[in-house]
């Protein structure tokens, strides 16, 4: 695989679907792979990535903005609220919104630093112990506590449990963002992307289908 590749089998899931494969947002995950590899697909004119942990973003990507110009980056992994500053300064759309004080958090300090993200709220759409998210019941309370916040809120994330099929989760999102007046659906990954397309995303989140696996640390 490779970006060419996954670019044309996002192209004929969005045709199969009857979509446009503009409205759908590819982000490259570049977490754990070497430099190397991220500038390959930043030289072949790709500017959307996604990270997942603020601390290593912060390590590569104010270097790659520089040298390449309009770079948007998303956070796709868990926010502590003492990384909030640093994910702001960095981040362009955090996906990962799962709970009220996060919310506020980002919201004073985006404010403060006059950089305030676009957010999706992460729902923990397989109900699972472990799993970050905001539980099923919980998603319509933390998008209206979003929009009272000033928050751009653009839709909803979320990561399906390993041994589902990730449709009925994605179809599940779809119907949460439609009763809350949301367009934006952050879900389908390097093995189920074009269900997700299938089923409305707008944006996919695709890591090892484009750069290879993760080196291991
Ligand atoms: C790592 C990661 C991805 C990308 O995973 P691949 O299977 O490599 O495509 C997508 N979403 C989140 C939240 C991730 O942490």
């Amino acid at each position: 695989m490779g970006l060419s590749d996954i670019q044309n089998a996002m192209a004929k899931a969005a045709t199969s679907a009857g979509r446009s494969v503009d409205d759908v947002t590819l982000i490259a995950v570049s977490k754990v792979q070497p430099n190397e590899r991220v500038e390959a697909v930043l030289a072949a004119g790709h500017r959307v990535f996604g990270e997942n942990r603020v601390q290593e973003a912060a390590g590569k990507w104010p270097e790659f903005k520089e040298k390449y110009g309009g770079v948007e980056l998303h956070l796709i992994g868990p926010l502590q609220s003492n990384k909030v500053r640093a994910a702001l300064e960095l981040f362009d759309v955090i996906h990962t919104v799962d709970s009220e004080k996060l919310a506020r958090r980002i919201a004073s300090i985006g404010a403060e630093i006059d950089r305030i993200p676009r957010v999706f709220v992460q729902v923990n759409t397989g109900d699972e112990d472990q799993k970050a998210g905001v539980p099923l019941d919980g998603v319509d309370a933390l998008v209206a506590e979003c929009r009272d916040l000033g928050l751009p809120v653009e839709g909803l994330m979320c990561i399906p449990p390993v041994n589902e099929e990730p449709s009925l989760h994605f179809a599940l999102l779809a119907k949460i963002a439609a009763r809350n007046n949301l367009t934006g659906l952050s879900m389908g990954m390097s093995g189920d992307f074009e269900r997700a397309i299938a089923l409305g995303a707008t944006h996919v989140r695709i890591g090892s289908a484009i750069f290879g696996d993760r080196v291991k640390a």
